[in-house]
């Protein structure tokens, strides 16, 4: 009886962490301080040539872990930090660690990786931004093509005019662009040719229901088809099988991304995976 009482408190405990948790007002709270606190931390998922297998590229993944709210996932918090501005400073720290990262890993086996960093349409629109960019590249030793900036759908129709100029500012300094989640946003053809892109990464949505749904594996064909005949490089997001990655192959797609090949993961786990050992595969990202 008494257990019974003590595992019902334990859950009217949890409903009411939850409920602060999702309060963006909490969030923003606590993403204050978190920063000079030290909370963030930043994961790795590796991003192969399809034909090869060869360790090409890198996403930067941001995590943070909450002393107050526990780990949170991005998809939460990034949000919470837009709407207050916040993430022009803490895009501005994963640029700074992820280049710092690249420059640490100079010599060895992941010497010559490509960094992908996410990024916000509010980081674009930041005067600072273009300038913020080569010189973390110049401090850190890097190649400005060791840099590619992933951008969404919604980036690019939120400021065009000025979205384009930045773009290409940025493609004169050598640094790529990535068009993320490609398909799942306002998905209009024309940004194809309007902006300075030079990677389409297919949404994980199609490439999930490849081997089974005919509709999922046209539209990728498509994608791929239509990607080749505009010069861009194609990558595959959320790859979780052989099966996926053998189709994907076979269609022409560049890259693969995904489980399949590697969760997000520290920087020495990706040290010993590029140099031929298994990755972890056994936690859930999102632990780490
Ligand atoms: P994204 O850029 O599309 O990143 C891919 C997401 O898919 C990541 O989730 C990754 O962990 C997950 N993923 C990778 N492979 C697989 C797979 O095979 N299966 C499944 N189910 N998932 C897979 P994550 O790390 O939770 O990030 C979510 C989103 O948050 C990112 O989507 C990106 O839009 C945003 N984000 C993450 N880091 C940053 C950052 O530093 N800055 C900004 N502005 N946004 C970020
Ligand atoms: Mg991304
Ligand atoms: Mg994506
Ligand atoms: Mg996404």
């Amino acid at each position: 009886e008494a257990k019974k009482a003590g595992r019902g408190e334990q859950r009217v405990f949890n409903d009411a962490m939850n409920a602060v948790a999702k309060d963006a007002l909490v969030i923003d709270g606590a993403l204050r301080d978190a920063i000079e606190a030290n909370e963030f931390y930043l994961v790795y998922q590796a991003i192969t040539n399809a034909h090869t297998g060869k360790l090409t590229k890198v996403e930067a993944l941001l995590r943070w872990n909450s002393p107050l709210l526990g780990p949170m996932p991005p998809d939460r918090f990034i949000p919470v930090a837009e709407d207050s501005g916040m993430i022009i400073a803490l895009g501005t720290w994963v640029l700074e660690q992820a280049c710092r990262q690249v420059g640490l890993w100079k010599h060895s086996v992941l010497d010559d990786v490509t960094i992908s960093i996410n990024v916000s349409a509010w980081q674009l629109a930041d005067p600072q931004f273009v300038t913020l960019v080569s010189q973390a590249l110049i401090r850190n030793g890097l190649s400005p093509h060791q840099l590619e900036l992933e951008l969404t759908e919604r980036v690019l129709i939120e400021d065009a005019a000025n979205v384009q100029t930045v773009l290409a500012q940025l493609r004169a300094l050598g640094v790529g662009i990535s068009l993320d989640d490609f398909g799942t946003g306002y998905s209009s053809l024309s940004y194809l040719t309007q902006f300075h892109l030079n990677t389409l990464k297919i949404d994980r949505a199609f490439v999930m229901d490849i081997e089974h749904s005919e509709r999922s594996n046209s539209l990728v064909h498509a994608i791929i088809a239509m990607g080749h005949s505009l010069g861009l490089q194609l990558v595959a997001e959320g790859v979780e099988t052989a099966g996926q990655a053998a189709i994907l192959e076979k269609m022409g797609c560049h890259y693969l991304q995904g489980y399949h090949i590697s969760r997000p993961i520290l920087p020495d786990e990706l040290l010993h995976f590029a140099d031929g050992r298994a990755a972890p595969q056994a936690q859930p990202d999102f632990v780490i």
